[in-house]
């Protein structure tokens, strides 16, 4: 039997206001337990919640950036449910009438086709406090300080059809709430978890299978292996027999399964009602347009225009658009050298090599997209061939110098074009390889393209890396077939 895999993702993004969603405390991550939580978010009584525009505003881009209809009203609702972490007993978000509608977002697979991901609606609400274990004995101790930061919680159609999708539509998100500076995207922080909803079916059938639904995964990597087990135990359990049953299942990284948490019999019921301290949320038109005049260049444009206009592949415009960040440096060097292709080439190459060798991200670059572009330019104008840019790159990198001029310069990496120059260390090469050279004369024709290339290693040496390599080989091939 032929399976199929269907995959739901409900994202939740922390925003990145200053404040709380309905308080004026602050959001900032890593300060003493409840020292960021006031009278608002401790429930205390006689207290009245005040909504951030700022976590409006935020929720708005999101759904421009991702084509949805933004509704003109939307509607807190209060979600009851009894925690020690949630001090009101309840989690205000919005049910019935969401901030964002329905959008969609494009995905990039592996063979750099994209894919569309519709997403049912996307909506606000505060996060809960902690529950922290580990530091109590048979106790356990709450941390407010969470309680109240605004979250957007994303949800999509069941339309990713396995692990890679899921995990290349989270990436999406990322990119996307990153490029608007919404959220910081934060992973180990908890600025972005989610929820994975899976479910099997035979090939071929339309009705979906009964899904579980695996909390609260936080990285990449998770979501694949979670989604990996999770197929993997539902088709299991179906080809012998039983029945999957609807329920909330948990990620357990270290042992690589996932575990029930709750069925749908025991589920809670939420008791949603309108919140009746907050009045419902009217956006107008013009708000919706000044928002929409601020957006920046998004990611799916960026990789657009890369390929249309600057003429990359699929594959390098993808990357190069992943990040903000990358995009920024990219197209700085780009402005710089000129060329789209090398720019393309160095940043992906040279540069993603060394970041990744030194554990650096490109923000923490020691080559500047300035240097770096400036570099290119003395390839791209034969001041030094390909071998000696890459001397001049680490020593950039390694700051033994303030630009690549400098460095070719003090090093004497300047490309020798002189043909006399090249012609002498040719012969004196050629002088002292008798054995190479009479191996040459004695090899057939077709071979002898291959050996060419012992020689111009050795003249390049001679010339420490320096000569022009096109015109080593050309001059080479003559004098040795003069030989002949
Ligand atoms: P609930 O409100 O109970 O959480 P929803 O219908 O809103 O359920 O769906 C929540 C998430 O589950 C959505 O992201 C949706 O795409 C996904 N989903 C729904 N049905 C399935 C299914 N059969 N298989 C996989 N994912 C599903
Ligand atoms: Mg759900």
């Amino acid at each position: 039997m032929q399976w199929e895999t269907v995959i739901g993702l409900e994202v939740h993004v922390q925003l990145a206001t200053r404040s709380k969603i309905f308080s004026g405390a602050s959001t900032a991550f890593g300060a003493e337990p409840n020292t960021q939580a006031c009278a608002v978010d401790l429930g205390l009584p006689g207290v009245l919640p005040v909504l951030n525009e700022q976590a409006v505003a935020m929720a708005v881009q999101f759904g421009l950036a991702v084509h949805a209809e933004i509704p003109e009203v939307s509607v807190f609702d209060r979600k009851n449910y009894f925690y020690p972490d949630l001090p009101k007993g309840y989690q205000t978000s919005q049910m019935y009438h969401p901030i964002v509608g329905p959008g969609e977002v494009e995905i990039t697979l592996d063979d750099n086709t994209t894919k569309r991901i519709r997403i049912h609606h996307a909506h606000l609400e505060e996060d809960a406090g902690k529950s922290l274990h580990e530091d109590f004995h048979g106790m356990t101790g709450i941390d407010l300080n969470r309680a109240g930061t605004p979250l957007l919680e994303i949800v999509s159609e069941p339309d990713m059809r396995n692990a890679k999708e899921a995990a290349a539509y989270l990436k999406a998100i990322h990119s996307i709430v990153t490029y608007l500076g919404i959220s910081d995207g934060n992973m180990a922080e908890g600025s972005m978890r989610c929820d994975v909803n899976v479910s099997v079916r035979p090939k071929g059938q339309e009705a979906f299978g009964t899904r579980a639904e695996i909390k609260n995964v936080n990285s990449f990597r998770f979501v694949e292996r979670a989604i990996a087990f999770e197929v993997e135990r539902q088709i299991e359990l179906i080809e012998d027999g039983g029945k999957v049953v609807q329920e909330t299942r948990l990620f357990d990284p270290e042992r690589d399964e996932t575990r029930s948490m709750r069925t749908k019999e025991e589920a809670n019921d939420y008791r949603y009602f309108p919140c009746p301290d907050l009045l419902p949320v009217v956006l107008d038109q013009a708000y919706l347009d000044h928002l929409r005049s601020q957006l920046p260049e998004l990611p799916a444009d960026k990789r657009a225009r890369f390929q249309t206009s600057l003429g990359l592949s699929a594959y390098d415009a993808h990357v190069l658009s992943a990040s903000r960040e990358m995009a920024e440096f990219f197209e700085e060097v780009h402005r710089v050298c000129g060329d789209a292709k090398q720019a393309a080439n160095w940043v992906q190459g040279e540069l993603s090599g060394a970041l990744n060798r030194d554990n650096l991200t490109i923000q923490n670059s020691p080559v500047s997209a300035h240097q770096l572009g400036e570099l290119i330019s003395r390839v791209l104008d034969d001041t030094i061939n390909g071998k000696a840019a890459k001397q001049v790159f680490q020593a950039l990198w390694n700051g033994q110098g303030s630009s690549a001029n400098e460095i070719i310069e003090a090093k004497g990496l300047k490309q020798v074009t002189d043909t006399g120059a090249i012609e002498s260390m040719i012969d004196q090469v050629i002088a002292e390889s008798p054995a190479q050279v009479a191996q040459y004369r004695d090899s057939e024709p077709e071979k002898r393209g291959k050996m060419i290339g012992y020689f111009v290693g050795q003249v390049m040496k001679a010339s420490r890396g320096t000569a022009n390599p096109q015109q080593v080989n050309g001059l080479l091939k003559e004098k040795l077939d003069a030989l002949l």
